[in-house]
């Protein structure tokens, strides 16, 4: 009797272990490793989820895609573990400035995006304002250095039905036309 109570607990013990595990690596494999942000594929994901609800309930959607200024100037300048800190403190930065249902990540690189849900346009120049500001006014100390970065942003808002390539699309056309005014600045598309 005592003998198989002992196995059933150690298969339960397996069993639970095994989830565990397996919650573990689903959660590495969405998560971006510096950031802590999620990754590409999962922010696609989750955003195409929130699309769908949008759609459902009428709501618009925001999308901010969020780029570094000259970041490989910084890498030459202060070193690439250096630019790794940098990309940690704007993560931070990008997760302080949203709410709680807002979702972010880490595209690659040094390029973040955002996604909300029933939000205005001018609430979404807001929101990216506050993180462009936010960015430039917060430098990331680094062994006492300051290191000093700027952001360019693209928005895009649109009301349903839209899909995540037209609303990533338009978004990344708008940070284009930011960069190319001159960088450290918000542009909105003026498509809907
Ligand atoms: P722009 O203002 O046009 O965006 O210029 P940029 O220098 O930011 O853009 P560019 O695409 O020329 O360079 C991006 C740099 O980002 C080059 C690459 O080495 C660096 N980078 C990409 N991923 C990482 C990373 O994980 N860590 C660090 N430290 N650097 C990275
Ligand atoms: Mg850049
Ligand atoms: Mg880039």
């Amino acid at each position: 009797m005592l003998v198989q109570i002992k196995d059933i607990s150690k298969q339960k013990l397996t069993e639970i272990t095994l989830k565990d595990s397996v919650t573990k690596l689903r959660k590495l494999a969405l998560t971006d490793s510096l950031t802590q942000l999620a990754n590409r594929r999962a922010f696609v994901d989750a955003v195409e989820t929130e699309l769908a609800r949008c759609q459902r309930n009428g709501l618009s959607a925001t999308m901010l895609v969020i780029d570094l200024d000259y970041f490989k100037t910084i890498n030459d300048t202060y070193g690439h573990l250096a630019g790794d800190e940098v990309l940690v403190h704007t993560a931070q930065i990008l997760r302080r400035a949203t709410r709680q249902y807002d979702i972010i990540g880490r595209l690659g690189g040094e390029e973040f995006a955002g996604f909300m849900a029933d939000t205005d346009a001018s609430i979404a120049c807001e929101v990216a304002e506050r993180i462009r500001q936010t960015i430039q006014a917060t430098p990331t100390i680094v062994e006492s250095i300051p290191i000093e970065v700027t952001t360019s942003i693209g928005i895009s808002v649109q009301t349903p039905p839209s899909t995540f390539e037209n609303l990533f699309d338009d978004a990344d056309e708008a940070l284009y036309q930011a960069k190319a005014q001159g960088r450290n600045q918000t542009v909105a598309s003026d498509k809907e």
